[in-house]
């Protein structure tokens, strides 16, 4: 057989990752998260603030994160900060938003909060974050029905650079793009798994396929594939949420019917950094995408959404190899010990990885660490 291909392409960017780090969940670090994400063809990744047990709502947590990964991260790490009606940290705002790269706020029923949020109840914490940083955007977890309410009240009400999280529905795209011809500065990122699982997923494998926002059915999943393919999505974001399987299994155990309420166990998210280019290499390999897409949607459009410039030495060399995720990664890549792509295909394996001008994976291992906290303006 002859040997396959190679291709040497700019380093992908992640708006969004919880590498779990500190926190009580224990199924990934900065060390292991950053190591999938440098095997996975990623230069740079955005670590987002609600660690399990211990979110990002002040500046000595913020801290305490950053050291973590100064001194154990193998790529750059960005962070979020966090605020929350409930978070108390408005006076935290100004001195956090220097050392973040942007504000996340979760207007949803996600892990430990069980109702969807009234947008007016951000009010002061948008207006504290435009004038801390007035250039750096917000990244919103919608709820089901107030991602209208919520474009206005940031893009129009503040005037404020806003990025919607993982749309899972056409009627999102639909809203993003209404507010972008109103001149709002906008933009949106899908999740791999909402575009390469399914809703049916949920039926077979209970809540190793569960997420928030949940999976959509094989038509919307279709759709938002297509939307992305043609660029009406603007990134490819992971999402990259590990869980370790006891705790997939517990909540398996103790909740199969998905019950939210305080008083059930829930489990929502999964890894996926690691194989979200193969994953993409495989459907352009099918010709459903083609690489400037791929390339615009995991690295220039994500790096220009936070004001990150990647140097035209960050790159990466991936052969492409085609494999079934399974039978080359039977445990995945990342610290979770699985991956929910067992039975997908992929095409690729990074070769070389040079970020920074450090060469970190030579010959497909890892050689070295960049250990970095980056931040808008920085140069990757
Ligand atoms: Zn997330």
């Amino acid at each position: 057989m002859a040997e396959p291909k190679s291709i040497t392409i700019p380093a992908a960017v992640d708006l969004h990752v919880h590498f779990r780090e500190p926190s009580t969940n224990k199924a990934e670090t900065i060390d292991s998260g950053s190591k999938a994400a440098a095997l996975g063809g990623y230069g740079l990744v955005c670590d987002m603030p609600n660690n399990p047990g211990n979110p990002t709502w002040t500046m000595e947590k913020l801290t305490a994160k950053q050291a973590i990964i100064k001194k154990s991260s193998y790529i750059p790490i960005a962070t979020y900060t966090g605020s929350q009606p409930e978070s108390d940290n408005l006076a935290e705002l100004p001195k956090m938003a220097a050392k973040s790269i942007g504000l996340k706020l979760y207007g949803a029923a996600t892990t430990g909060n069980f109702v969807d949020y009234d947008p007016a109840a951000f009010d002061k914490i948008v207006a504290a974050w435009h004038k801390a940083a007035s250039a750096k955007p917000i990244m919103l977890h919608s709820g089901k029905d107030n991602l209208a309410e919520f474009i206005s009240l940031i893009t129009g009400r503040h005037s404020h650079p806003l990025h919607i999280c993982h749309v899972n529905s056409a009627a999102d795209v639909k809203l993003v793009e209404q507010a972008r011809e109103t001149g709002a500065k906008i933009s949106c990122g899908v999740c791999p798994h909402h575009i390469f699982k399914s809703e049916s997923d949920v039926r077979t494998q209970g809540w190793f396929a569960r997420m928030q926002p949940p999976l959509v059915d094989e038509d919307s999943a279709a759709e938002l594939f297509k939307l992305f393919a043609t660029g009406e999505i603007d990134v490819l974001e992971t999402d990259h949420a590990p869980h370790l399987t006891v705790d997939k299994w517990a909540a398996e155990l103790e909740n199969p019917d998905a019950i939210h309420d305080p008083n059930h166990r829930t489990c929502f998210g999964v890894p996926g950094i690691e194989f979200a280019l193969p994953l993409l290499f495989y459907q352009m390999s099918r010709g459903r995408i083609n690489l400037d897409r791929i390339i615009d949607a995991t690295s220039k459009k994500p790096a220009k959404i936070i004001g990150v410039k990647l140097s035209p030495t960050t790159k990466v060399t991936w052969r492409l190899e085609k494999y079934r995720v399974g039978d080359k990664y039977p445990k995945g890549l990342s610290g979770s010990g699985w991956t929910p792509y067992m039975n997908n295909l992929a095409v690729g394996i990074v070769e070389k990885s040079v970020v920074g001008g450090k060469t970190l994976i030579e010959n497909g291992k890892l050689i070295a660490r960049l250990s970095q906290v980056a931040n808008s303006g920085s140069v990757v």
